[in-house]
């Protein structure tokens, strides 16, 4: 599998796009950029989108993406979530005010946008890939994903605070070869961090010990105004298996 990190920040500045995964081209996790960092006939490539949650650094390029490809295609892109999710989206983002009902354009019957509910902890198979969503420590029933493919697994958590449960679920995955996770906030900001249900350092740390050993860690989603100093204090935890993700636009292949 190739992962291409269209955007892997936990801000938008210039540089730094939001949270977007390509996998080889066709399965997308999270819009927050692929239709910033993508030519529009890429875009029209992609078949299916996995949603982590609905903040807005995780959607926000699912309606331009829509708008950029609508009579491009000829079935719907099919983006996949949890109930909760795919409901929130629709209520606050394709609601006909936010923006345009995809879902409905330019006919009912074969729309430009497609949204499929996803059960926690069910694998799924989609477009050639075994989905197993897993629920993470982040608002709106948040669940990060396991994908296998040619008996390979890459686990992405997306945003979350420190958490079980795709921990356990990770273990059963023998051939895991990366875990994509998050790390937002400096230590300093401990609380923030708190409230927002996302990772510090120091939390980071302790997390790191329920990950499944031995298989690389690459950390995404820090806050561009803070990198300075999240990069000096995750040297200082002393992980030989953590990397930060450097520059969007990076290729990992498994
Ligand atoms: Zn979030
Ligand atoms: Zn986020």
């Amino acid at each position: 599998m190739k992962v291409k990190i269209l955007g892997g920040h936990g801000g938008v500045t210039i540089g730094f796009q939001a949270t977007s995964f390509l996998i080889d081209d066709v399965l997308l996790i999270d819009a927050g950029s692929v239709a910033s960092t993508l030519s529009i006939e890429k875009q029209s490539r992609i078949d299916n989108i996995l949603i982590s949650h609905p903040h807005l650094d995780h959607i926000k390029d699912l309606a331009f993406l829509c708008d950029n490809c609508f009579g491009m295609r000829a079935k719907p892109y099919e983006v996949w979530t949890h109930n909760t999710v795919l409901g929130l989206i629709k209520h606050h983002l394709f609601n006909d005010t936010i923006w345009p009902d995809f879902s409905i354009l330019p006919t009912a019957q074969n729309p430009t946008i497609r949204f499929n509910s996803l059960t926690p902890e069910k694998m799924t198979e989609i477009g050639g890939y075994r989905v197993t969503p897993v629920p993470v420590k982040h608002p709106s029933d948040a669940m990060g994903y396991i994908i296998e493919k040619e008996g390979k697994a890459i686990l992405f958590t997306l945003d979350t605070a420190a958490t079980t449960r795709i921990w356990e679920k990770a273990r059963e995955f023998p051939a895991l070869k990366a875990i994509f996770t998050e790390v937002s906030f400096p230590n300093k900001l401990q609380k923030v961090a708190d409230a927002s249900d996302h990772h510090t350092p120091q939390t980071l740390a302790e997390e790191i010990k329920k990950m499944p050993p031995g298989v690389p860690i690459i950390l995404t989603h820090l806050k561009p105004n803070f990198r300075g100093e999240l990069e000096q204090e995750i040297a200082e935890l002393d992980e030989p298996r953590v990397q930060i993700l450097q520059k969007d636009g990076m290729e990992f292949n498994f």
